[in-house]
């Protein structure tokens, strides 16, 4: 079976990848899907995202990353996948997944959404804190690998 890890990732941390990691060991295939048209202001494009998590998951087999655009599960239906996967880290993200959970059910009855839970060393990373962190100087080793922290410097002197 394959499942769909939708997300902004912007950028990707240790937190995704300790994910990614332990779903390529449930499923046969694990599609990274980066959005495009988030409503949310991102910090990288949808490319520069994608190349971030391709280079972080170069050695893991069974893994592909895509940009998507639109609804996560009309693309999951284009691309005959059953499964959403989403990350739970704390009770705060318990609501606004639960609510979306459901939403993305109503719309398409035949797609699951599918938690898994980081390893709890990872549970309270948040890429909005990379950045507000990253932004302030903080040295970001063991959050993000050593290549994302170096764009993140790059692209907060750019803006
Ligand atoms: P979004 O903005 O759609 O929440 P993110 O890129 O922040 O996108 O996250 C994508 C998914 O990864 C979400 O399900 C989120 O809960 C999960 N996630 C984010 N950070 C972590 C983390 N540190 N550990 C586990 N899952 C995470």
């Amino acid at each position: 079976m394959r499942a769909i890890y939708p997300g902004n990732f912007d950028p990707v941390t240790y937190g995704h990848i300790d994910l990614i990691k332990r779903a390529i060991k449930i499923f046969d295939e694990v599609i990274i899907a980066v959005s495009s048209g988030s409503r949310k202001q991102t910090l990288f494009t949808p490319a520069e995202r994608k190349a971030m998590i391709k280079e972080a998951v170069k050695n893991l087999k069974n893994v592909k990353v895509e940009i998507f655009d639109g609804l996560v599960v009309s693309y999951a239906k284009k691309k005959k996948i059953r499964v959403i996967l989403r990350g739970l880290r704390m009770l705060s993200d318990f609501e606004y997944e639960f609510q979306m959970a459901l939403t993305n059910r109503k719309l398409n009855s035949s797609i699951e959404t599918i938690f898994m839970m980081p390893s709890e060393s990872y549970s309270y990373l948040s890429s909005r804190l990379i950045k507000e962190a990253a932004s302030l100087g903080a040295d970001l080793k063991g959050l993000v690998p050593p290549f994302v922290a170096d764009r993140l410097r790059k692209k907060l002197k750019e803006v």
